[in-house]
């Protein structure tokens, strides 16, 4: 094949690539139909549910029992919790195994599917073919804990205001921190001395 045909020959594969198109056909799980039987709680339409993200109602029913913290079971079509359980966790635990377990990371799509590797279980997209390990999914939908500020310890700041009387400020995850005598633009260590709330207040313990 001559260069030139080659490359007439890519430029239409490009050309034709569905890529061009804007595939933003975000995934809709069907809405789970629950209601409360008793004193348990009845998801109706479950089979519905594992049929639409393709994995088997079992391995989704163990997820949401972990979740949620009860015990259940599958009654044909329907999954039966003990106790009343809140929709909304339901609905949520839902769309938190659906981004684990079913939603490709990188085009968005449902069509995945699981594949053990040893002791690793990788989810594959049948769409565009990216590989990802469940676990390092997970992690990243694990809201990171907010760090705590304490009294008495030091931490390296940098003073990105200076408040109404003169103290530099400092932000520190959820905090804001006071420093006396600070000079907005530096970074400094800053040892804290009180904390109130999400307020502190330290002073210069270095540079
Ligand atoms: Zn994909």
């Amino acid at each position: 094949m001559s260069e030139l045909n080659y490359k007439e020959l890519l430029k239409r594969v490009i050309d034709s690539s569905p890529e061009k198109e804007v595939i933003e056909d975000r995934f809709k799980l069907p809405k789970a139909e629950i209601f409360y039987e008793g004193n348990t709680t009845v998801i109706k339409n479950f089979d519905k549910i594992s049929d639409a993200v393709n994995r088997d109602s079992d391995l989704i029913l163990k997820f949401l029992l972990g979740g949620l913290g009860t015990a259940g079971e599958l009654e044909g079509s329907r999954i039966v919790f003990q106790g009343k359980i809140p929709a909304k966790s339901i609905q949520d635990k839902l769309k938190e195994y659906i981004d684990a377990f079913v939603i490709c990371s990188e085009c968005n799509r449902p069509d995945t599917h699981l594949v053990k590797q040893g002791r690793t279980t990788l989810i594959r997209c049948d769409a565009c073919g990216a590989f990802r390990s469940i676990k390092s999914r997970k992690k990243k939908i694990v809201q990171q804990p907010s760090e705590t500020l304490k009294e008495g310890m030091t931490y390296d700041l940098t003073i990105k205001d200076i408040g109404k009387k003169g103290d530099g400020i400092a932000y520190f995850d959820k905090y804001i921190v006071y420093v006396a005598g600070a000079i907005k633009g530096s970074s400094v260590k800053v040892k804290i001395e009180k904390i109130s709330g999400t307020v502190a207040f330290g002073h210069i313990a270095g540079v």
